[in-house]
């Protein structure tokens, strides 16, 4: 048995053992009394009546120690301006933030909405909450009014904060008029909206609710909040899901059993020591801005980089350029930008010193091998693929290389983390299907702490969506597809509604693009199943040429489909070869660069694609439904 396999092994027989050891990763103001109260399965407790508070481990904390060394750098290419905040210094900002939520009359429990671009502001406001035991919800910058309006909505939020406006790829994006419009929208009035002026847009202001932060931020100036401890199950965030169909989910998060959640996997996962630096190259809107932009390395003593810009802006070497200057040593991003990088020329990734950076993790949506071997020989450095949600809170699948460096396989995001009973399970009898055999990748609770505790406001909607989707077993869904390997890898075989069936056979379609972008002509690819008659439903793919020169006449085009059909017909066999492969330049994605596949399967299917508020290029509909009918 290999280390990590023994910790894994460790975690589910001796829970309890297992994670008080973590706990001791953190503070706690009232030790707990209880590891594990499962007795209301699936509403499970960690660390009951134990009381601590995520700003006091993630800020106060670290003051002893380092209060002069870096917690939170800021870069904006957008606004070309940077910052840097000592801890003392972020501990200050902080306060006068909690201060200031406490004079708008939020109280413990009290949800504050977050509608912010990427300023250092957001992450006090973040902090600043959890110091004053008020819950908040962070909303993605790039949701539109009647997004925006839903969450207010569902939060019932007692105070926004936002801002006059982002600035993305050097377009000014004005926030405060869709928050005006959604405000207008929703039932439920929030009493108060605080304003970040960084001057990019005229901001029109309603007298008696709206407040400036600049003037509120000199008025509390030295004003000491401390901070209120909380039971450790006692919700310190809701997070809504980044899905585009029904009412949001609003993943609700506990206090405590985050904390060590988060502490244990900066070691285990991500291998930070205090002191180190961490550039996460995401938005405070997605779980990963929650967990790895904010509190995961601020837990960990280390300075955390919060940038506000574009990987390709000034130009496509911006990135290596900030690992060089802050001395990076550990990097988060998502496969989606480093395709974008692929596009870009080669040798921006050695034109930096990067001898700082240690380790590159990427994760939101399925790492391709060429994707991942680009960028692995391109920097020279390992990188670490890792699989979770914003249900999860953290990384279910990686190769935990604080414990030990497995070898990682190519496709596979790595093997279970410790905590989680992973199993592959038959979606038809909730049976664990053998090693080889396809099935829905699936959780036997307890779930470890930092999951998600319920559906915020709606426990029933809890049990149904997440434990009681699979028959016959009482296990969490995690709604993907999934095999195991006989080394006890997984390999994430696309979401259980990607799943298509021709002719009886149910293929994935990860499995048909891992397929399709084997082959050097592809640059990046979706396969969509669509409504056949004949068949059920047929693969239908959607490409990028690497070479413009190969789809540039009809004729051209029809010979790059023919090959590319028989490269998954060698591969995967006739029966998962797609039925048509159409070339576009770009595919629709969402901001946080997700496939938009039930738009683009909408669109093949000739119906309405649904909301499109997050998506980053309406343009790239337009061509594939150029594509289709050309
Ligand atoms: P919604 O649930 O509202 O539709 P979402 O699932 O896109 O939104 P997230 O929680 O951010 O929102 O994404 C988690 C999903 O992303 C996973 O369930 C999985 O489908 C995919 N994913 C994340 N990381 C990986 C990875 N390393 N490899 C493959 N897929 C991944
Ligand atoms: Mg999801």
């Amino acid at each position: 048995m290999t280390a990590s396999h023994a910790v894994h092994a460790r975690s589910l027989a001796d829970p309890e053992g297992f994670w008080a050891e973590q706990a001791a990763r953190i503070d706690w103001e009232t030790p707990f009394g209880q590891v594990l109260d499962n007795s209301r399965a699936p509403f499970t407790r960690w660390f009951v009546g134990g009381r601590t508070n995520l700003c006091h481990n993630a800020v106060d904390r670290h003051l002893a120690a380092r209060a002069s060394q870096p917690a939170l750098h800021w870069v904006s290419t957008e606004t070309d301006q940077a910052r840097t905040f000592t801890y003392a210094e972020l501990h200050d900002e902080v306060s006068r933030m909690a201060a200031i939520l406490q004079g708008l009359d939020v109280q413990k429990g009290d949800r504050v909405l977050i509608y912010m671009p990427m300023i250092p502001e957001a992450a006090f406001a973040m902090l600043a909450c959890a110091r004053i035991g008020a819950i908040h919800s962070v909303v993605f910058g790039g949701f539109a009014s009647v997004s925006l309006a839903a969450r207010i909505e569902d939060a019932r939020p007692r105070v926004v904060v936002s801002a006059d406006a982002g600035s993305r790829a050097g377009k000014v994006v004005p926030y405060k008029p869709l928050l005006d419009e959604a405000i207008r929208l929703s039932s439920h009035q929030p009493g108060k909206v605080l304003l970040v002026d960084r001057q990019l847009a005229q901001m029109p202001r309603t007298e008696g609710r709206d407040e400036d932060y600049a003037a509120w931020r000199e008025r509390v100036a030295g004003v000491q909040v401390p901070c209120v401890w909380l039971e450790s199950s006692e919700p310190s965030y809701v997070l809504y899901t980044s899905g585009t169909t029904g009412k949001p989910k609003g993943v609700q998060r506990d206090t405590g059993g985050y904390a060590v959640a988060l502490a244990t996997s900066m070691e285990y996962i991500f291998c930070g020591k205090p002191g180190d630096t961490m550039f996460t190259a995401s938005d405070i809107g997605w779980v990963v801005g929650h967990s790895y932009i904010v509190y995961g390395p601020l837990l960990a003593g280390m300075a955390t980089l919060m940038y506000e810009g574009t990987p390709i802006r000034p130009d496509g070497g911006i990135l290596w350029r900030l690992v060089e200057q802050y001395k990076v040593n550990l990097m988060f991003s998502a496969p989606t930008a480093i395709r974008v990088l692929k596009k870009q020329d080669p040798a921006w990734l050695t034109r930096y010193d990067l001898s700082s950076l240690r380790l590159l993790f990427l994760a939101g949506e399925p790492l391709d091998e060429p994707t991942a071997r680009w960028i692995q020989d391109g920097l020279g450095k390992p990188v670490v693929d890792n699989y979770w949600q914003t249900e999860s809170g953290w990384p279910i699948l990686a190769i935990q290389r604080g414990i030990e460096a497995l070898p990682p396989k190519l496709g596979s995001p790595g093997v279970p983390a410790y905590g989680y009973d992973l199993k592959i399970v038959d979606e038809n009898t909730g049976a664990e299907c053998p090693p080889g055999q396809k099935g829905v990748v699936a959780i036997d609770g307890p779930l470890p702490p930092g999951c998600m505790s319920t559906v915020w406001g709606d426990d029933d909607r809890f049990v149904r969506t997440y434990w009681q989707a699979v028959p016959n077993r009482l296990c969490y869904s995690t709604f993907d597809w999934g095999v195991r390997d006989a080394d006890g890898y997984v390999f994430i075989l696309g979401r259980t509604d990607d799943v298509i069936n021709v002719a009886g056979h149910r293929l994935g379609t990860r499995e048909i693009e891992e397929s399709l972008s084997s082959n050097a002509a592809v640059a990046e690819v979706a396969v969509v199943g669509v409504q056949d008659a004949l068949k059920g439903q047929v693969a239908m793919a959607f490409c990028i040429a690497r070479d413009p020169a190969r789809t540039a006449t009809a004729e051209a085009r029809l010979a790059l489909e023919g090959e590319l059909m028989k490269t998954v017909e060698q591969q995967l066999g006739a029966v998962a070869r797609p039925a048509r492969v159409f070339f576009v330049n770009a595919l629709p994605k969402t901001r946080s660069g997700k496939l938009l596949r039930r738009a683009m399967q909408a669109v093949a299917e000739g119906r309405d694609p649904g909301d499109l508020t997050t998506i980053e290029d309406p343009g790239a509909l337009e061509q594939l439904q150029a594509a289709l009918k050309g």
